[in-house]
């Protein structure tokens, strides 16, 4: 399987590395929307945030939080973003589960989802959908 983030992991591609341990790997990315926009690897290949293992997960997030609390000093960032993108609709681009960290300094640009209000009926027919799936699928869930 073609994967360029499995390349760098492999070193077999460059990349600005600034964290590496046994699960997790961090690199900048290559087409920042700020200076300091890193990317948060798990070692092991997984697709998106619905694949990734729970223990992978744990230990990702864990380090993006590590992470980005560097990036932010480093940069002297006001705040940041911690963004992922799941599938191709939502603008993921390299199908290899990451975490994306923005650093964020005032007025830099705007970034607000474009929302819209829900109507009485709508809100509570979303919410009745999603209830019924996640009574369906609670047994899989062990947080
Ligand atoms: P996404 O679009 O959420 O899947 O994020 C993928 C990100 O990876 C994009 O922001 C790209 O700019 C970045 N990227 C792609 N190839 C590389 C690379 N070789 N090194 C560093 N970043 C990369
Ligand atoms: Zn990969």
């Amino acid at each position: 399987m073609d994967c360029i983030f499995c390349d760098i992991i492999k070193k077999r591609s460059k990349a600005e590395i600034i964290f590496e341990n046994e699960k997790v790997i961090s690199f900048l990315d290559i087409r920042p929307v700020n200076s300091g926009h890193a990317l948060v690897v798990s070692k092991e290949h997984f697709d998106n945030f619905l694949t990734i293992s729970p223990e992978s997960l744990k230990e990702l997030i864990v380090a993006t939080q590590f992470i980005a609390g560097a990036v932010k000093r480093a940069v002297n960032a006001e705040g940041f973003n911690i963004v992922s993108n799941n599938g191709t609709v939502a603008g993921q681009t390299i199908f290899h589960f990451h975490f994306h960290i923005i650093p964020r300094f005032k007025n830099d640009f705007h970034f607000r989802f474009d929302t819209k209000p829900y109507n009485e009926s709508s809100l509570k027919e979303s919410g009745k959908s999603i209830r019924q799936v996640i009574s369906k699928y609670k047994d899989i869930f062990h947080g």
